[in-house]
């Protein structure tokens, strides 16, 4: 029996979710074991030619060849999940998104004549069909084992589409804006981390972006008694998932 094939590709990232598959190593094992891992560039050079049965994309799109590159992924792809912060909101290079990229490519280049880059960074799902987003800046490798083993069993993946507060409640951590007056985003943010940052007593970044339905509007009195002044909340939304509509209308309002 042939088993099913799995690929991997990026595009504008830091490769550091690819890594969260690597670091699975025990499982990654195991996983290996039920898929043919056809194109993984950041573990092999081999590339089997596609079809594939599930594609892993990281990354956003910032120049015209990913714009087409991506439809060539999509066209090879059974199922298409995009992993990470970059992929599934155009990651903290869509601060690009907000200024002149032209401005940005003079500063920076020597001769940025020889740049080809678009003025945007932007999600997957802004130019193909996606079947799943995992979220965070970089993944959760349990997050990422769930929705692989679910896919390859033909079921959708049991991954929590509530707010970092409820992780930290489920853990029964102390509220860091609470006990100590430190600002954080986990009132609005995707869960998936486990509280990480509440876990060490640290106000949530927010890197894996806005949930669904986050209501900032109640967050941002408490965000000005925790001292943060209108710079730094804007500030605070345009990081990891600037670009995602929730939190880049939070950082806009405050730049105009
Ligand atoms: S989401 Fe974060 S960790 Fe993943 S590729 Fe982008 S910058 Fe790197
Ligand atoms: S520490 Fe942050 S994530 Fe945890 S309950 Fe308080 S506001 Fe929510």
């Amino acid at each position: 029996m042939s088993l099913p094939t799995l690929a991997v590709w990026k595009f504008a990232s830091c490769d550091g979710c690819q890594l969260t598959l690597l670091d699975c190593e025990d499982e990654l094992l195991a996983l290996a074991g039920r898929v043919r891992i056809a194109s993984f560039t950041e573990a092999s050079s081999e590339v089997l030619p596609g079809p594939y049965d599930v594609s892993l994309v990281e990354g956003s799109i910032t120049t015209p060849a990913d714009e087409r590159r991506i439809r060539e992924v999509r066209e090879q792809s059974r199922v298409l999940v995009t992993i990470g912060a970059c992929a599934t909101s155009g990651g903290i290079q869509a601060l690009r998104n907000f200024g002149d990229v032209a401005e940005f490519a003079a500063s920076v280049y020597a001769s940025p004549e020889f740049i080809s880059t678009l003025g945007t960074s932007t999600p997957i799902s802004a130019h193909v069909p996606v079947d799943f987003e995992l979220r965070g800046c970089p993944i959760d490798r349990h997050q990422l084992l769930e929705t692989l083993g679910a896919f390859l069993a033909g079921r959708k993946p049991d991954l929590p589409d509530t707010s970092v507060c409820t992780e930290c409640k489920r853990r029964g951590l102390t509220c860091v804006t609470v006990a100590d007056g430190t600002p954080c985003l986990g009132p609005v943010t995707h869960a998936g981390c486990g509280a990480l940052c509440p876990a060490h007593n640290r106000g949530c970044f927010g890197c894996f972006g806005p949930m669904a339905k986050p209501n900032t509007a109640a967050l941002l009195p408490i965000l000005r008694t925790c001292g943060m002044d209108e710079a730094a909340v804007g500030r605070v939304f345009a990081t990891f998932n600037a670009a995602a509509p929730d939190f880049a209308a939070v950082s806009r309002e405050r730049r105009s």
